[in-house]
């Protein structure tokens, strides 16, 4: 039997959603699939074009970071320390409003595709403008991702003219749905603030018309739940339930402020949720109710979001949070387990982000995104089970990534980014 690459003599974590771990174990790939994936007896017969050492690695599915923005890489550090509403207005706006152009958006996007593909992340979904451009970066970069254009009503970078926000947002979903590659077009509302009725009610129907997923802020903070509340509604979700956008294809992003009625709507609408507990902390935005989301059986997600409210794109710390701060919340150790913070980061992501047969398991039939993690360190020895990952992991562990069959990153070099030109690139923007 014939492969194109061979990952022998590893520790396989097929399933994250699972403790199981495969000693002396090989995995093919070939067609951009995975082929076989279990001990090393069943690939005697396996011949492969690359092979690849993975004595003292660990092989897992990639991970999926379902929120983030990428071209605000520029402004990692730029305003950190203040509330939401006084950084938007007084700081990330202006900034944005001086610097977002289409080149800044390609390189700032590379740096974070080289940042997310070098920190184990195979799946990310985007959502900002100029998504053309992070589509390119994130393409060249090999990145599968969900690149969502940016919806609001006020003038946004490459669409000044708020009242072409819809226009502009079909634009972008018709090219893009002629490309055949890894990044799937999406729409991004950016909140029920910032969104007018109609304006919301019209990108779902965009949504609809075009087939695509639509993201959208929603519960962030206590500030807008009043925004909300005071002349609209009883709540942000409530809101969205009334103007007949929540379902299966609407992602609310945060989530924070829900009680108990709007988690049932979320839950009866089967909208899945992406919380992003770094950023809930940065912006002291609140907790979300994960354990009750999940006993519910709504669908959750983990992101990043944008990293001038986080500031690293790094999935491994995002897990170490969200687990750590559900527990210290309840003050209950036994409250969300590791292992399940895993699966939302890995098979729950992969789900919700809409692409057809993505599973993030490691079984025969699956697309090939997976990580090879160096355990040779203090820090992950011994190894018992995957909690590591969660607990005493980081990104700069990881040393090869493969997605969709492809080495995008060896023994930690980057191959599809000049990472030094990314580099360049942004430092001069950032002091332009
Ligand atoms: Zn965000």
């Amino acid at each position: 039997m014939k492969a194109d690459i061979l990952i022998t003599d590893t520790l396989l974590l097929p399933d994250p959603g699972s403790k199981t771990l495969i000693r002396d174990a090989c995995v093919a790939i070939g067609a951009n699939r995975i082929t076989y994936a279990g001990p090393m007896t069943g690939c005697a017969e396996i011949e492969a074009e690359k092979v690849i050492d993975g004595h003292g690695r660990l092989a897992m599915p990639g991970l999926v970071n379902l929120h983030g923005h990428a071209p605000m890489t520029l402004f990692r550090g730029l305003a950190d320390d203040l509330e939401l509403t006084d950084w938007l207005n007084n700081h990330i706006f202006p900034a944005e409003a001086r610097a977002v152009n289409p080149e800044m958006a390609y390189w700032c996007s590379s740096l974070a595709a080289a940042e997310m593909i070098a920190s184990g992340t195979t799946l990310a979904a985007d959502g900002y403008f100029h998504e053309h451009d992070v589509a390119r970066a994130f393409e060249d970069a090999g990145l599968r991702a969900v690149a969502a254009q940016g919806i609001i009503d006020f003038p946004a970078p490459g669409v000044p003219d708020p009242g072409k926000n819809i226009e502009a947002a079909a634009a972008f979903i018709k090219t893009r749905q002629l490309h055949d590659s890894l990044v799937r077009p999406a729409l991004f509302a950016h909140s029920p603030y910032t969104c007018s009725n109609t304006t919301l009610q019209r990108a779902k129907q965009l949504a609809n018309a075009t087939g695509v997923q639509l993201y959208i802020h929603v519960a962030e903070t206590e500030h807008e739940y009043s925004l909300i509340n005071e002349p609209l509604g009883p709540s942000p979700i409530k809101h969205l339930q009334g103007l007949g956008i929540l379902d299966e294809n609407t992602i609310c992003v945060h989530c924070v402020w829900t009680d108990q009625e709007d988690l049932q709507i979320i839950a009866g609408q089967g909208s899945p949720v992406v919380l992003c507990p770094q950023s809930h902390l940065k912006l002291a935005s609140g907790m979300a109710d994960l354990p009750r989301m999940l006993e519910m059986g709504i669908r959750v997600g983990l992101g990043t979001d944008g990293c001038a409210s986080n500031n690293s794109l790094d999935m491994f710390r995002e897990m170490d949070i969200c687990a750590k701060i559900q527990k210290l919340h309840r003050l209950d150790p036994v409250a969300v387990p590791a292992t399940e913070v895993l699966k939302l980061a890995t098979v729950n992501g992969a789900a919700i982000s809409g692409f057809p047969g993505l599973t993030a398991t490691l079984a025969p039939g699956s697309p090939a995104d997976l990580i090879l993690i160096d355990l040779q360190q203090p820090h992950l020895q011994p190894f018992y089970n995957g909690d590591l990952l969660v607990y005493a992991a980081s990104g700069a562990d990881v040393r090869t990534v493969i997605i969709d069959g492809r080495i995008v990153m060896e023994e930690g070099k980057l191959l599809t980014i000049d990472l030094d030109e990314v580099l360049q690139q942004v430092r001069s923007l950032a002091t332009a």
